[in-house]
């Protein structure tokens, strides 16, 4: 069976993007029913369509929604070109428009309070990433998906309220708590080694080893048993997500 014997998808990432940045799709009208390879969108005769744009090499192959398909939809084609690529590296898009997620601050409102969906968040960590027409569509606002770079992370809102608090608990005990805090940071208390924005950093949401010390252990209580297993149990999305959270004082990346 051929892709084109089945029904696309009547709502993907690409057409939630492209509408929320007031774009327009491209291409040439279909002359017979298709399927976008690139987000699976239903293409249907008179809709804007345009010839695969990448060869058998093309590298992110293995992201097409719909593999072998020999056409794109008009929104993907448009998201492909400088200015869709540009466009689309950062930003919540949604039928109010497109919320701005570069400045930490903004990532973090737009973090704890998410549009109407359906959403799309994307976070870009290299020039030119293809990101808008492989992010996922978010249904939800209480749990959802951004991607980042080339991943697809989950946030879930609850998880994400909840830890601040137990960073916090976390972070001021002694042994965890830094001896000298940097004003320009204005990273609220936490327990971990690091924090990457961009997740490029390996030791990442590390735990710091001062919470294990004699100093830290002198002041546990139930308390903090049950705010580390909270943190043990976030998500990557979500220790991402404490970065910004953590830090709304701090600019752009
Ligand atoms: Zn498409």
């Amino acid at each position: 069976m051929t892709q084109t014997q089945t029904k696309g998808l009547s709502l993907t990432s690409s057409v939630v993007v492209v509408n929320a940045l007031g774009m327009k799709p491209e291409g040439a009208a279909a002359t017979s029913e298709g399927i976008c390879a690139m987000c699976a969108l239903h293409i249907g005769v008179g809709d804007l369509q345009a010839p695969t744009p990448f060869g058998q090499n093309f590298t992110d192959d293995l992201s097409l929604a719909a593999r072998g398909s020999p056409c794109v939809c008009g929104y993907c084609a448009t998201l492909s070109t400088v200015d869709g690529l540009r466009a689309s590296g950062f930003g919540v898009f949604s039928k109010s428009g497109v919320l701005p997620f570069r400045k930490w601050q903004d990532i973090a409102n737009a973090l704890l309070n998410p549009p109407e969906p359906p959403f799309v968040m994307t976070y870009a960590t290299a020039n030119s990433q293809h990101m808008g027409w492989r992010a996922p569509v978010s249904e939800s606002r209480n749990s959802f998906m951004v991607r980042v770079g080339l991943r697809d992370l989950l946030v879930r809102r609850e998880m994400l309220e909840r830890a601040v608090d137990a960073c916090e608990l976390l972070g001021n005990l002694p042994g965890v708590r830094p001896k000298a805090v940097n004003p320009a940071r204005r990273t609220l208390p936490n327990p971990f080694v690091s924090m990457s924005s961009d997740l490029k950093e390996p030791s990442h949401g590390r735990l710091h080893p001062g919470l294990f010390s004699d100093e830290a252990r002198n002041e546990w209580t139930d308390t903090h048993e049950g705010a580390l297993a909270l943190l043990r149990r976030l998500s990557l999305g979500e220790s991402w997500a404490l970065r910004f959270v953590l830090t709304p004082g701090a600019g752009a990346n």
